[in-house]
């Protein structure tokens, strides 16, 4: 792995890198960061949690005018958090430089965003829906982009926005720079790049120890009753700093995310249906660790880089290896390790071996963690924090009243009541969910590529308890994937 500086960025740039604390260039860097900075087309296929962002937003920075007053970089990405977070990158990138990267997306108000475009920015980071609306308005002019960049392009495809995408090229002038960056490249991508790039030199890096395969994976087996009491014991035998929790439908995302904080764990849900404002509070107060346990449905976590992600609990089976990938993805963030547990009904076994062909790994079995292992874990827990407490903190005033307790009650029974006292026990309120049908993996028998049948589409999938699963804006379904099943299978199955 190279240095920044190996790569002849310029000063201003190495400072915000240096400043970023990135010591050194991950592999998609190294590679893309020098072809792009020449102003050539490429596309860069890796991973998630490899700094495909950086990727992109080094030259980006390196090639666009902080003195100059337009739009001169667009930067597509599928989900509102994913442009947040990607303006958020592009603005520490381009710190020195003074580049301004402004987010825009469906769903916050046009009047405002027009208004904070009038303030120059010189990168646009847009949902593409949105975009559009702003073209159409004549409210974005997109004649002097030098750069383009289709970030999470296979998302976006899935998301049925090609249309969209196709548009927008269409209207940009032809002597631009076209970056695409995806996890997986389905055949659409590559007609894509085709028709509106020039000579798009590939830079593929394979899947390697960086991301999943640093995450322990484990599953339990366990019925669909006992499973929310297993993922009691396990936040209480794990205790994760943050834990994201995955479900299938946003119904159940509610119900869980309700039923941990009743029992004490400081949890909340996000999914579709809440609004942005509530989504952002949400995200930031997971992000500042005010919430430990992220309740989530699919949609709703994807391309999401939250750091200090220790562990991932998929309370349901995720419809396919795909989104387990993505799911599992979330924790192990730049080369820091993580514990992936998936909870499986006996049903839903042949879902996790097909997962496991896919990512080429065995799943570790463990047995259902037992009250008495939750009750360890927390004395466990507390003990460590009054180690703690006694390290770092002035416990002065409390040695009067303490060694009054102890001329009258021996040492041990008083620190066993205190230790009661703090010690979060497990909790058994009674905790009631939908069930939900299980997940079975179709198509294992003949071999069926599985980007055709794997994933719900829009309309018409119901769980069966008549609630629709969750799909954001505009998945229009699989038609437009049919085409990529092959590209998707086992082969080409990238850790997106
Ligand atoms: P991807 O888009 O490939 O999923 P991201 O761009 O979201 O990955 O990056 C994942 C995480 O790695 C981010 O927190 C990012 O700040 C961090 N990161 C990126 N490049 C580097 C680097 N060279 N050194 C250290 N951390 C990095
Ligand atoms: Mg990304």
């Amino acid at each position: 792995m190279a240095t920044f500086a190996e790569l002849g960025l310029s000063e201003s740039i190495i400072r915000s890198i240096v400043n970023m604390g990135f010591e050194e260039t991950t592999p998609i860097q190294e590679q893309t960061i020098p072809i792009a900075m020449e102003g050539r087309d490429l596309i860069g296929q890796a991973q998630t949690g490899t700094g495909k962002t950086a990727a992109y937003g080094i030259p980006l920075a390196e090639r666009i005018s902080g003195q100059a007053e337009h739009i001169q970089g667009i930067v597509l990405a599928p989900t509102r958090e994913l442009a947040v977070q990607v303006a958020e990158e592009l603005n520490k990138i381009g710190q020195f430089k003074r580049i301004h990267a402004l987010p825009i997306y469906g769903g916050q108000g046009i009047d405002w965003q027009i208004r904070a475009l009038k303030k120059r920015p010189h990168i646009i980071v847009a949902t593409p829906g949105r975009l559009m609306d702003h073209m159409r308005r004549k409210t974005i002019r997109l004649n002097d982009i030098k750069i383009v960049v289709l970030d999470e392009a296979d998302e976006m495809l899935n998301m049925g926005f090609l249309d969209d995408i196709e548009t927008i090229l269409k209207e940009i002038p032809e002597e631009r720079q076209t970056l695409l960056f995806s996890a997986t490249m389905p055949r659409q991508i590559q007609n894509i790049a085709q028709r509106f790039m020039q000579q798009p030199q590939l830079i593929s890096i394979k899947a390697t120890g960086v991301t999943v395969s640093d995450i322990e994976q484990h599953y339990i087996e366990v019925t669909e009753r006992l499973k929310f009491d297993v993922l009691s014991r396990l936040l209480d035998i794990q205790s994760p700093d943050l834990s994201i929790v995955f479900a299938r439908t946003k119904r159940r995302v509610d119900e869980i995310s309700e039923a941990l904080s009743k029992r004490g764990y400081s949890a909340e849900g996000i999914h579709g249906d809440l609004t942005q404002s509530k989504r952002d509070s949400v995200l930031r107060q997971f992000k500042d660790g005010t919430i430990e346990v992220l309740v989530a449905t699919d949609v709703a976590a994807r391309g999401l880089d939250i750091s200090g992600v220790t562990h991932v609990f998929n309370f349901d089976i995720p419809q396919d290896p795909e989104s387990y990938v993505h799911r599992v993805g979330r924790t192990g963030r730049a080369g820091k390790s993580g514990l992936a547990i998936t909870l499986v009904t006996p049903r839903e076994i042949g879902m996790l071996r097909l997962i496991e062909s896919v990512i080429k790994r065995r799943i570790i079995r463990k047995p259902i963690p037992t009250i008495v292992e939750a009750v360890q874990g927390q004395q466990r827990l507390t003990m460590t924090e009054i180690l703690r407490v006694i390290a770092e903190e002035d416990i002065e005033k409390y040695k009067g009243v303490a060694e009054e307790l102890l001329a009258e009650n021996d040492s041990v029974t008083l620190l066993s009541a205190a230790l009661k006292i703090i010690t979060k026990e497990p909790d058994n309120v009674e905790v009631r969910l939908t069930e939900a049908a299980p997940v079975r993996a179709r198509g294992m028998g003949n071999r069926r590529p599985m980007g055709n049948n794997a994933r719900p589409q829009q309309g018409n999938y119901r769980d069966g308890y008549g609630q629709k699963a969750d799909t954001w804006s505009r998945r229009k379904g699989n038609d437009f994937r049919g085409g990529s099943g092959g590209q998707r299978g086992r082969d080409n199955m990238r850790n997106g």
